[in-house]
């Protein structure tokens, strides 16, 4: 799982200089089935449910599950990108949110804000805490600066399949609901809005977009539990410390 991990993180790494003004949402879902594939690994999204890309790619009021294509990217776009691999039969999935070029203030802290509330959250994967104090991490950080969490998707268990027992909410009790056990490995993947948390979803069947049109950000990581503590599987250097 570290290995489909790196992978994915390589990805990552590798697609933020190419989010720039002019580049389109395909562009990037091409660099990255190429990159995948060099690496070895297959792109878990492509295919799942039908879904026709390797990445997604979420552009401003897009929340997630946005389908790459002819769409160019804009000076002042937000773009969550999302990537999934499958190596030798396991799974990383991971999300940032990128900037193209300059964005306004207010948005670069819905970004900041929304990343400093998933490294909260993975602080909270210890053995003998519950997924209640991990839901409860994100929204505990982001509600004061007055964002909302997005309730109608959340996280979830990775192994050999994406999309895994248990479900992992980005709100919930501390204190409430299962406890974490050493070898679990859950992605978890605040989806954060500058307005209203209500979501739905357009007429291609994936986009998920707030209702109220204002921007939401994303940003997820693949995470194992251990007696050590969170190890983010999903990162180029796992032993690296949190930003
Ligand atoms: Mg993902
Ligand atoms: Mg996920």
């Amino acid at each position: 799982m570290r290995a489909a991990g790196r992978i994915v993180a390589a990805v990552l790494s590798d697609l933020e200089p190419m989010v720039q003004a002019g580049v389109s949402t395909r562009d990037l879902d091409r660099a990255a089935e190429r990159m995948i594939r060099d690496a070895g690994g297959v792109p878990t999204f492509k295919g799942y449910n039908g879904f026709p890309a390797s990445i997604c790619a979420s552009i401003n009021e897009e929340v997630v599950h946005g389908i790459p294509g002819n769409r160019k990217l804009n000076e002042g776009d937000i773009i969550g990108i999302d990537c999934g691999v499958t190596y030798h039969g396991f799974v990383g999935d991971a999300a940032v949110t990128i900037p193209v070029g300059k964005i306004s203030e207010d948005v670069q802290r819905l970004i900041d804000a929304t990343k400093a509330s998933l490294y909260a959250a993975i602080e909270q994967c210890r053995p003998g805490n519950r997924l209640g104090d991990v839901g409860n991490a994100v929204e505990a950080f982001v509600a004061p600066k007055g964002y909302t969490v997005v309730r109608n998707y959340c996280g979830h268990g990775v192994g050999r399949a994406m999309h895994e027992d248990p479900q992992v909410p980005n709100y919930g009790s501390p204190g409430k609901g299962a406890r974490l056990r050493p070898g679990w490995v859950i992605a978890i993947e605040p989806m954060v809005n500058l307005g209203n948390y209500d979501v739905r979803v357009m007429s291609d069947g994936w986009t998920v977009v707030t209702s109220d049109g204002l921007p939401s950000a994303h940003f997820e990581h693949t995470v194992a539990v251990t007696e050590d503590g969170p190890q983010v599987l999903t990162a180029l250097d796992i032993h690296a410390a949190a930003p």
